[in-house]
């Protein structure tokens, strides 16, 4: 007999129409599944949780990060963006080993995780080899969590190394299921990063193997060679592709998106931060399609949900204010609190292909969901639930998780986790990093942790990172 769970004296936020945005509801859980949501439910043999002063809503999805990347978090902090693809890419990545790719994956899972992300796409482009590849899913494994595991071969500037065995060896293997907690996906280098016809090889194995799709287009510079307008002429783009950044495709690619039922995941604080362009959020929306949030890369911006809605919703609504000419009317602002934190949540689900197992709280889904805390002095009193998710939000805030019916975090701590072992391996393996970094021949020796190291970026043209003079060729 499996057991049973009812979330009792909690507000709710369902988001499953508009049904508790807020109300006080109870929540009964059987095994995995939400089995009751109703305003007082009273069962017996059931483990009682008190949800008092708490909101509880669906757990966030991030449905686009780097998290082999955790290992040098914040070394980009004020990095341009052709100083990361120097610093994080060409300095580092290859010279992460196995164990250290397990350890970033293990550790910015956990990181998401107690930040309320309950599921976590992974766009693990650190895979130098099949051990990396096999390392880099069982960080994620082994951490309490949903994920998807978004392989992607080694990547880096055009290169053409085909994919196929590796992939269809970790579809026969360790992700021969669709149903566990983490999935499988192919992290597609796409046309900004390869040719069309590697591209089109490596759509048509994932078709075969039955894999979603995620492809970075339209990243500064780099997305301005028509990334999705040339997988579209040939048929590359459906329901199961999403589009990571969107900034800088043009309006008829976007609504190429929307004919093929396309997602799209934006990532805004970073893609501000290093000049992507303004976050595609408005012009994803006028042509029909609701974007889901991505943190991307834990070297520039910070790795929570909170922020990540905070900086969508502002910058948006700078945009459409600035459209108006100034204060809107008394229709009040175009992008609500309620949109982003379905950004964050159900559009998640549905760039994964969860959004019928998760991303609301109702019967018959998976019981993904967090608590946030309504009497924390930095939101007390809380006037109107939504609002105070995604404007007032923080990680402070994250009082418990559970993840598929299981707890993972209560009262503020991890379940299960060894957290000072884990920062102890961690930063063995950070210290071992910038120890071969410095080494490396043609490695700045001065590389420093004190925000003083600037990557030099002479390889990286402003043709090919910032596109000010953009050719449009690959
Ligand atoms: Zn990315």
């Amino acid at each position: 007999m499996s057991r049973k769970i009812l979330i009792k004296n909690g507000v709710v936020a369902t988001l499953a129409g508009h049904r508790g945005d807020g109300q006080e509801l109870d929540l009964l859980i059987d095994g995995k599944m939400i089995v009751a949501v109703e305003p007082s439910i009273e069962a017996d043999d059931v483990e009682v949780v008190d949800a008092s002063n708490m909101l509880v809503m669906p757990g966030f999805v991030d449905t686009h990060r780097h998290t082999w990347q955790t290992m040098i978090r914040g070394l980009a902090s004020d990095w341009s963006l052709a100083q990361y693809a120097k610093g994080a890419h060409a300095t580092f990545k290859h010279l992460y080993t196995p164990s250290d790719i397990y350890l970033g994956n293990l550790l910015g899972r956990i990181e998401a995780l107690y930040s309320g992300i309950t599921t976590m796409l992974d766009w693990s482009h650190g895979i130098s080899s099949p051990e990396h590849a096999d390392a880099a899913a069982q960080g994620l494994i082994d951490a309490p969590g949903r994920s998807v595991f978004g392989y992607s071969a080694h990547f880096g500037f055009p290169n053409n190394t085909p994919i196929d065995r590796d992939l269809r060896r970790l579809r026969e293997s360790i992700f021969s299921s669709n149903d566990g907690l983490v999935t499988l996906a192919l992290g597609l280098r796409g046309p900004q990063y390869t040719s069309i016809e590697t591209t089109e090889a490596d759509v048509r194995l994932a078709r075969e193997l039955d894999l979603n799709v995620t492809v970075h287009g339209g990243s500064a510079g780099w997305g301005r060679n028509r990334p999705v307008g040339r997988m579209f002429e040939r048929g590359l783009l459906d329901h199961r592709t999403t589009v990571v950044h969107c900034n800088t495709i043009g309006d008829d690619e976007v609504a190429m998106m929307g004919e093929c039922g396309c997602t799209a995941s934006v990532s805004p604080f970073v893609e501000i931060q290093m000049g992507f362009g303004w976050p595609a959020t408005g012009r994803l929306l006028k042509r029909g399609i609701r974007p889901s949030l991505s943190i991307d890369t834990c070297t520039a911006v910070c790795g929570d949900m909170f922020r990540t809605m905070n900086t969508a919703l502002i910058a948006q609504r700078g945009l459409d204010n600035e459209d108006v000419g100034g204060a809107p009317d008394q229709q009040g602002l175009a992008l609500r609190c309620r949109d982003v934190v379905e950004f964050a949540t159900i559009e998640g689900a549905r760039a994964c292909g969860l959004e019928s197992r998760i991303g609301t709280l109702e019967v018959g889904k998976e019981a993904d969901l967090i608590f946030l805390k309504m009497d924390d002095p930095t939101v007390f009193p809380v006037n109107y639930p939504l609002g105070m998710v995604a404007i007032s939000g923080h990680p402070g805030l994250v009082d418990t998780v559970m993840v598929a019916g299981k707890f993972v975090k209560r009262g503020g701590e991890l379940i299960g986790v060894d957290l000072p072992h884990l920062r102890q391996l961690g930063l063995q393996s950070r210290d071992a990093l910038l120890a071969r970094a410095r080494d490396e021949a043609g490695a700045d020796p001065s590389l420093a942790l004190d925000g003083t190291w600037q990557p030099p970026t002479a390889e990286y043209t402003a043709d090919a990172v910032t596109g000010r003079n953009a050719s449009g060729r690959t």
